[in-house]
């Protein structure tokens, strides 16, 4: 049986749990009656806790395994091995002034007053800027501390910037991109490992379905070489004769990100009746 940790409440849950969901693992998922739950067709048991338990829940071996923002990782500085980027949760973490004051780079933040819940992040931005700040840990509604005059500046997340836009801020600095991991405690043992494998077996047959995509399309023999050539399929395309003489049906698996651009290129080509099917799952 191997114990995961994700988030009870909030902006990683609902992803968290269709990770789960997606990789055919059936849940109750109703954290508000219950803190943990076994799968009932894989031995995988799911504890809700807050998000920012999670590393030290792992690093303590309460846990096998977690699902938690890289800031909060970051922040917390705990003994765990990281071993997927999980693609959602994506957030920054900024330095943000009043609108007003001048920014000039980071010598401008020398001796500020910084407010944030984040003040190991923080810190190693500040030393390795060679910079000195004042920093004022506060736990939450960090954005409001300039207009209080608590604090110069923040160091905060940033969604879409419309909170700093409402408090009268500017977003200045990055300090880190980040998004939700999957963490594991370094010293699995072997049987844990085994269902850990199997799990990120079926996470990267999704993550590999869902970015690419099956084209078809019929093709006049004549132009077979030409077409092959502009398709960067995964291996060699499937070539298979139509019942019309001089035509093939010509198969293949195409990269999300360039497909709309080799359509074209397959259209102008002379492909004909192409089709973009989505694939269900996908083992490299
Ligand atoms: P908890 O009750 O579990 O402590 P929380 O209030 O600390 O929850 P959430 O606001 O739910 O946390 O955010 C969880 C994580 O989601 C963040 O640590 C961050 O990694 C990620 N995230 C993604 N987008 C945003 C955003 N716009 N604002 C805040 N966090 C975000
Ligand atoms: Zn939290």
């Amino acid at each position: 049986m191997l114990r995961i940790a994700i988030q009870k409440s909030g902006r990683l849950f609902e992803d968290s749990v269709a990770l789960l969901r997606d990789a055919g693992i059936s849940f109750g998922s109703s954290p508000n009656r219950t803190l943990r739950t076994q799968a009932s067709n894989f031995p995988l048991e799911i504890i809700f806790l807050r998000d920012d338990d999670i590393p030290e829940y792992v690093e303590g071996n309460v846990v096998d395994a977690g699902i938690v923002g890289e800031n909060v990782l970051l922040e917390k500085q705990k003994t765990v091995r990281c071993i997927e980027r999980l693609g959602f949760g994506n957030c920054r973490m900024s330095i943000a002034l009043p609108r007003n004051t001048r920014y000039e780079g980071p010598q401008s933040l020398d001796n500020l007053r910084i407010a944030t819940s984040y003040p190991g992040i923080l810190e190693s931005f500040l030393n390795k800027q060679n910079l000195q700040a004042e920093i004022h840990e506060i736990s939450g509604a960090v954005e409001i501390a300039p207009s209080l005059g608590l604090a110069d500046a923040i160091f905060d997340i940033v969604g879409t910037g419309s909170t700093l836009l409402a408090n009268g801020l500017r977003e200045v600095e990055t300090v880190l991109e980040s998004e939700a991991l999957l963490i594991v405690n370094p010293s699995l043992d072997s049987e844990k490992q085994e269902i850990l494998d199997r799990l990120l077996f079926r996470i990267h047959a999704n993550r590999n379905a869902k970015n690419h995509r099956y084209i078809l399309m019929n093709v006049p023999n004549h132009r077979l070489s030409e077409i092959v050539s502009i398709i960067p399929g995964m291996k060699s395309p499937t070539v298979l004769p139509l019942a019309a003489p001089g035509w093939s049906s010509l198969h293949s698996v195409v990269p999300e990100g360039i497909f709309w651009d080799v359509l074209e290129r397959l259209k102008g080509a002379g492909a004909e009746g192409i089709l973009v099917v989505p694939i269900e799952r996908m083992i490299l």
